[in-house]
């Protein structure tokens, strides 16, 4: 990183929110100089960016000076034992507040035990909550930051390349504070978040107040569906419908548009007060026509709400990101200029038209814009659910025989004798209350959790395929723990990572059972490629939004309206309409993770693409079915960058071209 990004990085004076560094960065140039800095280096690296989060509250210019030259590390020898020490201090810290806050939840987690309603606020009490604030204030932060700094995503996936792993383990040390957000400007992005999820949460569709044209009533009276989320399951479910499900799906089909565009009458929604024709947007009361004011872009003010705190906290980081660098570069780690190129190599690959003429053959009538839902391929398996669970009770009436068998499942992956005990005995399995989850130790010396539903009559076969998805994640989460040679390269570069190994732990599910079950079939491919075909095109629009909040940060609740309305329909023209019809459509900007979890999308597609590239590398092993010599070898490299990883994982940045070339084949054969 060049001084001048970190000179336009500072936090701009006279902002009552936040307090800003009272260090220059000339000061800070300066003082690196006199200390030997040739410039560019890590000293002077180090340097800008600790003065960068400096505060007055930390002391003036001669405090700082002393503290960089009292605890500048000059040589590799005192560098080293200070990142070992640094290293043990924070598994230390981060081991213990781990399972304090997993001891504490245990109560609102744990079948086994009767929460109380103290247990309830125990659970959501965070004991690492001013863990930040206190490192910053004890100078330790500031020790880390001077000799630990912080590289750009751009360069670890460069010079990464050349880097030992003792340098990867440096650098991720530098990731640990690159910001310095006060309690006000938390506070505020979490109340913006918060309201935007009680928006959604509460935003539902009575499916029985809708009226056709002609005035029917095509969904049961007590249906209430949830956007988006419940009205696109149920469309999905009436394709088994036939002629009537169309007619169901057309109906949901509008109501969307209606929400996308805010003219859907307030009073409709959660309320069966009216009844309502989507279609041409009007309302009755008592079989009279009314006139009902429409939503008011309330969808609109809460994204923008979460845009202006995001802005707020924009202004406290060291390296001058924003809420897009601090989402796509510091959290996913890939920028978002290449999730976009990744997504638009799929999108406008010459497989989509083909696949879509294929489904249109199987509906037998020319494709509408909900088909991007189309969920036929679904594969069926050839052992019914009920006798699965015959199968699962009888083998796991209780937690602790799902624990005794795990040793038999890992060496029926492939792991050896000691290394399949070894992993049983760093896995705890409970019986959860809720759904399953795995939760995984934060340092060495604890264990993970692994958790799932077991009812009365045993484990039933839905709880034992999350147990083996769950279980996944704790192999996972063991292996980068146990076996890795950095402490701070413990994990996976993102999500998708820790998703992909639970993914292909689950699809073995019946492999485990001692069932001959396929791994993979004609139709998986299909659903998983048409599901990409979705997801990133919602994807697109909602991280062209965030690009368009930048470029106009003044912007009104209905300017913002317009704007994605325009970004959806631009999407929709490139990549849909050609397959799919409708040109202007703005089905795209449906979906609800746009208001409450801003540019997550993108992560959904990102990991398919990630677990299939794995997948179809491990489909090419001499016995696909056992794989823990390659899951051992792939999941030790730890933290790198998503890149970086999969080139040591299979030998090539993530692509999307596994699935398109397996594609190619199946298509083939219609
Ligand atoms: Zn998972």
């Amino acid at each position: 990183m060049c001084a001048s990004a970190l000179i336009a990085s500072c936090c701009p004076k006279g902002d009552s929110q936040q307090p800003s560094s009272n260090i220059s960065p000339s000061e800070a140039l300066a003082l690196s100089r006199s200390l030997g800095s040739e410039g560019g280096d890590l000293l002077e690296r180090g340097v800008l960016q600790t003065a960068a989060l400096w505060r007055e509250s930390d002391g003036d210019y001669v405090d700082f000076e002393s503290f960089v030259k009292d605890n500048y590390a000059a040589t590799p020898k005192e560098r080293r034992e200070l990142f070992e020490h640094l290293s043990h201090s924070f598994e230390l810290i981060n081991g213990a507040y781990n399972q304090l806050a997993l001891d504490l939840q245990k109560p609102s987690m744990l079948a086994s035990m009767e929460p109380l309603e103290s247990d309830y606020i125990f659970s959501s009490f965070s004991p690492s909550a001013h863990l930040d604030d206190d490192l910053f204030a004890n100078k330790i932060a500031f020790l880390t930051t001077l000799n630990f700094p912080h590289f750009t995503l751009e360069e670890k996936d460069s010079l990464g390349r050349e880097w030992s792993r003792e340098q990867w383990a440096y650098a991720r040390m530098g990731d640990m504070f690159t910001e310095r957000v006060s309690a006000e400007v938390n506070q505020q992005r979490a109340l913006a978040e918060s309201r935007a999820e009680n928006y959604i949460a509460s935003y539902n569709i009575m499916m029985g107040s809708l009226l056709s044209e002609d005035g029917r009533r095509l969904f049961p009276d007590d249906l209430c569906l949830l956007s988006h989320w419940n009205l696109r399951d149920e469309l999905k479910a009436c394709y088994a419908l036939g002629e009537q499900g169309l007619e169901k799906q057309e109906m949901i089909f509008s109501v969307m548009q209606r929400i996308i565009s805010q003219e859907i009458p307030a009073a409709v929604i959660n309320s069966s007060e009216y009844d309502w024709m989507p279609v041409s947007n009007r309302c009755f009361k008592d079989g009279k026509e009314v006139k009902l004011e429409r939503e008011k872009d309330e969808r609109y003010s809460r994204i923008l709400e979460v845009f202006h705190a995001y802005q707020q906290q924009d202004k406290c980081s060291s390296s001058g990101v924003n809420a897009i660098g601090r989402n796509f570069e510091e959290g996913m780690e890939v920028s978002d200029s290449k999730i976009e190129s990744l997504f638009k190599t799929l999108l406008s690959s010459p497989q989509v038209a083909q696949v879509a003429s294929l489904i249109e053959s199987r509906l037998g009538r020319p494709l509408r814009p909900f088909d991007i839902w189309y969920d036929g391929f679904k594969a069926r398996t050839a052992i019914s659910e009920s006798s699965l669970t015959d199968m699962t009770r009888s083998r796991y009436p209780d937690s602790d025989a799902y624990k005794k068998d795990m040793p038999r499942m890992f060496r029926a992956l492939g792991f050896s004798a000691s290394y399949a005990d070894f992993l049983a005995s760093k896995i705890e399995v409970e019986n959860a209350r809720g759904s399953g989850h795995a939760w995984g130790t934060a340092a060495r010396g604890y264990n993970s959790f692994l958790r799932t539903r077991i009812g009365e009559g045993g484990m039933d076969y839905k709880g034992y395929n999350i147990a083996v998805h769950e279980m996944g994640h704790n192999v996972e989460q063991t292996i980068d723990m146990y076996d890795i040679d950095y402490y701070t390269l413990a994990g996976v570069p993102n999500t998708a990572f820790t998703e992909t190994l639970a993914f292909i732990f689950q699809k073995r599910d019946l492999q485990l059972l001692g069932l001959d079950a396929p791994l993979d079939s004609d139709n998986m491919t299909l659903d998983i490629f048409w599901g990409m075909y979705e997801i990133m095109g919602v994807s697109l629009v909602d991280m062209y939004t965030w690009r368009w909040l930048y470029a106009h940060p003044q912007a009104s609740s209905a300017e913002l309206r317009e704007a994605v309305m325009g970004i959806a329909a631009e999407v929709w023209d490139e990549y849909y309409a050609p397959v799919l019809g409708q040109p202007g459509c703005t089905l795209l900007a449906v979906y609800s993770h746009m208001v409450n979890s801003p540019m997550y999308l993108p992560n959904y597609p990102y990991g398919h693409i990630v677990e299939y590239q794995i997948e179809s590398y491990l489909k090419g092993l001499e016995n696909p079915r056992l794989i823990a010599p390659e899951v051992l070898r792939i999941w030790k490299c730890g933290r790198l960058t998503p890149d970086r990883w999969m080139n040591e994982a299979v030998g090539s940045d993530v692509s999307v071209q596994p699935i398109l070339d397996e594609l190619t084949q199946i298509l083939a054969k219609y």
